[in-house]
């Protein structure tokens, strides 16, 4: 065996959770206390994510809206839709706030390195289709999400105790009239990701919000040997060696698929690629008029997962999934052409505006 000399720590088997806890406390990647931080903020935001104080407030724009928060009001309608076109909505404001947040459990189902939600007045949502088509998952004690049934993309989070919606602005087409405005759970941020804008980093909830995050356990890493897992846990992968490259990619499928600004994805050989479990919950969508582009996701909580695909050699793992390091960091980003408006690059990256090369070119 060729990690015998090695303590077993990443092949310990994952104990399930007691009824009692979170099914999602288990198997994320604690970047808070790897860099020696306090371990309460270590995990997911419960709330999800509240950027607005509840709208029926006698204050509606919250105290925490500094007027370096403070960007447009505006009655704008904007409208998404998952990958699939299944589950679609449409979102009026008036829009006080856009947030990135970088907590394992955001980064868990969406698959991307943070998710950037635009919170609305609930009377402002509205389903346009199928919401039936949706997957439920109690990620907290306090906290709901949902992706669609088909395709797996992450669904707005409807909040009637607060009175909003929380709406993933990867699939939201056209000029928003605001643009983030903070990172928050930046001391659970994924180790591969850096943040190159000035915007506030809070450690987790801005103290304004009133609410604490969740503990969230670690997972021990293996030399060589790269780990990751779904939201709720119940499928888990690792992936040995060298990856091809990694990249940051803008394409509206990518933001469809994982509701965020960009995806990051890892690309190695199918055959370093293994299930450690649950892989019969792993469900592959195919996008009817694409080529090869499929994404992968558990059917139980809707968390991205590596997409596997033995015909071209390849597995393509959506880093916001992973629970250890990879072994190397975003290379350059593609289809920029097709980016968020919304969504400033402003790392050195190189950007290619459409497709890059194969990497498997035809000889
Ligand atoms: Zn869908
Ligand atoms: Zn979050
Ligand atoms: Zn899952």
């Amino acid at each position: 065996m060729r990690h015998a000399h090695l303590p077993h720590r990443g092949r310990r088997p994952v104990s399930r959770a007691p009824p009692h806890v979170d099914a999602c406390r288990m198997g994320t990647v604690d970047g808070a206390s790897r860099q020696g931080r306090s371990k309460w903020i270590s995990g997911g935001c419960p709330g999800p994510c509240p950027a607005v104080r509840d709208s029926r407030s006698s204050n509606p724009t919250g105290p925490h809206l500094t007027a370096r928060h403070e960007q447009t009001r505006n009655q704008e309608m904007v409208s998404g839709s998952c990958l699939c076109g299944t589950v679609t909505y449409e979102v009026q404001g008036p829009f006080t706030s856009m947030v990135n947040c970088h907590c394992s459990m955001c980064r868990k189902q969406h698959g991307a390195p943070f998710a950037t939600f635009l919170p609305a007045p609930l009377a402002g949502f509205r389903w346009t289709g199928a919401e039936a088509a949706l997957v439920t998952f109690q990620s907290s004690t306090r906290s709901v999400r949902s992706g669609c049934k088909t395709c797996g993309a992450p669904a707005p989070i409807v909040l009637p105790e607060r009175n909003m919606a929380l709406v993933p602005a990867g699939p939201l087409e056209g000029d928003l009239p605001l643009t983030p405005q903070m990172h928050i759970f930046v001391g659970s941020k994924a180790p591969w990701y850096a943040i190159t804008d000035g915007l506030p980093q809070h450690e987790a909830f801005p103290p304004e919000f009133g609410v604490q995050g969740v503990e969230r356990p670690t997972v021990d890493a293996r030399p060589g040997v790269t780990s990751g897992s779904c939201l709720c846990g119940e499928v888990a992968f690792e992936v040995e060696g060298d990856a091809l490259i990694m990249q940051n990619c803008h394409c509206t499928r990518c933001r469809r698929a994982r509701g965020a600004a960009h995806g990051t994805n890892i690309f190695y050989r199918a055959e370093q690629f293994r299930w450690l479990r649950g892989a019969e919950l792993a469900v592959d969508y195919k996008i009817p008029e694409a080529k090869h582009h499929t994404v992968t996701f558990c059917r139980r909580c809707t968390g991205a997962l590596p997409r596997v695909d033995t015909v071209r050699n390849v597995a393509v793992v959506p880093a916001g999934c992973l629970d250890t390091d990879p072994p190397l960091r975003p290379q350059r980003h593609i289809f920029t052409a097709h980016k968020a408006a919304w969504f400033a690059i402003t790392d050195e990256l190189p950007q290619l505006p459409e497709a890059p090369p194969p990497l498997f070119p035809r000889t």
